[in-house]
């Protein structure tokens, strides 16, 4: 379906032909009805779907400009994609008198309550920066119409859950939740079912949250090897941005020094980081003056770059669908991706449940460690020349 036939006012109308919007994606066009009712709403739907504007653009609808007040209220997990979340929003409303604005941590305060006292009308916030200002009388939610949670398991997760209860409490009408995401595991969905109110529930999820345009490689190697096939991997590709995850800052930092050495337009992105420092990298990433971009999981969820071809998993990631969520930067909007994954002898537990819950898949780049009972303990085979030996303790300490 178009969005020429929702009867869209025209100043979004345009604006949305102007970015190339023409054709709504699955879950805009199954969602849209929902939304505009004012219902209640969980969807769930693969990475690079388009779940932000399917959100944005009844949102900005049910905005009164005339009144000077929040009246749609956007909460996600990291500053950047604040950032990426409110853009989207700016670039639909260009043409309309909605005015959306961003706060989140590591930003200017002062800047930030400037503009809550002159005027905005869709606020995106983080849950940590929100909550600062909602204690400290900087902001109401007293008008908001519209809430809704993008990554919205991740937000209902040990660590924010709390701080979404505060901050849904402080919405004291009647109002409408909207949840998103690309992943619900079922103990989650019990929480998001306690947030919502006779809620609809859209999955066009059936057996995996992975875009097709994604290919599943992995790499089973001793972890001693891993720069060496890295180098290899990176100079035999052909790579137009890569996004290469790690599950520690200092890993990221590590590698990060590596990978420099070897390769130009390189960057890392932590949250050890400052937010200045943090913002131009996410910038300079996004305008493609970074071809090579070490981050962690803060750089895991939700961004949209839509030209990384490749995402590797330096490490293997830990918990459920961070897998998913991390391979996800690319093969956006049925583009094509490449994922690959490096495999250790320690990973092959989770790879075991990680191949059978994603339904993903995997191509192997040499040996399949759960096939070749070849395989020795280290990830190299016995037909090499030289005969195995387990690596001495030492040996081991240093590369792992
Ligand atoms: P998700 O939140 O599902 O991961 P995004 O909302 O980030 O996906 O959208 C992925 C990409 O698709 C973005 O670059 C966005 O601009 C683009 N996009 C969204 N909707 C459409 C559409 N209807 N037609 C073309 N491109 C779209
Ligand atoms: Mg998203």
């Amino acid at each position: 379906m178009k969005f020429s036939e929702l009867g869209l006012p025209s100043n979004i109308l345009e604006k949305l032909k102007d970015m190339g919007y023409d054709e709504m994606t699955p879950i805009q066009e199954v969602t849209y009805p929902i939304i505009t009712a004012g219902q209640d709403l969980c969807a769930i739907a693969e990475t690079g779907s388009g779940k932000t504007a399917a959100c944005v653009i009844p949102l900005i609808q049910k905005v009164d400009p005339t009144l000077n007040a929040i009246q749609g209220l956007v909460i996600v997990p990291t500053r950047e994609l604040c950032m990426q979340y409110v853009g989207e929003i700016h670039k639909i409303a260009a043409n309309t008198a909605v005015t959306p604005f961003a706060v989140y941590g590591g930003f200017d305060r002062e800047i930030e309550i400037a503009k809550l006292k002159h005027e905005v009308h869709i606020l995106v916030a983080t849950p940590g920066r929100l909550i600062d200002f909602l204690y400290g009388g900087k902001l109401s939610l007293s008008n908001v119409k519209c809430a809704i949670l993008d990554e919205a398991d991740e937000l209902l997760k040990v660590g924010f859950l709390e701080d979404i209860e505060f901050i849904l409490s402080c919405i004291l009408h009647e109002h409408q939740t909207l949840l998103f995401s690309a992943t619900m595991p079922d103990d989650i969905k019990k929480l998001a079912h306690d947030c919502l109110h006779d809620p609809q529930h859209v999955s066009l999820i059936t057996k995996r949250s992975a875009p097709e345009s994604i290919e599943h490689y992995f790499f089973y190697t001793h972890p001693k090897n891993k720069e060496a096939e890295l180098i290899k991997y990176l100079g035999d590709e052909t790579i137009d941005q890569v996004i290469i995850f790690c599950n520690a800052r200092h890993k990221v930092d590590t590698l990060f020094r590596f990978i420099r050495q070897n390769f130009k337009e390189v960057e890392y992105i932590h949250a050890g980081l400052s937010q200045s420092k943090r913002t131009s990298i996410f910038m300079k990433f996004r305008n493609r003056k970074v071809r090579y971009l070490i981050a962690s999981d803060v750089a895991g969820r939700g961004l949209d770059f839509s030209h990384v071809s490749h995402v590797i998993n330096w490490d293997f990631p830990e918990g459920r669908d961070r897998y998913t969520h991390r391979t996800g930067r690319a093969g956006r909007m049925g583009k094509k991706g490449k994922a690959l994954t490096f495999v250790t002898k320690r990973d092959i537990p989770n790879l075991r449940e990680l191949i059978c819950r994603q339904n993903i898949r995997p191509c192997w780049i040499g040996i399949d460690p759960l096939l070749d009972n070849k395989t020795d303990r280290d990830g190299e085979t016995r037909k090499r020349k030289r005969p195995f030996r387990p690596y001495s303790r030492k040996a081991k300490k240093k590369t792992e």
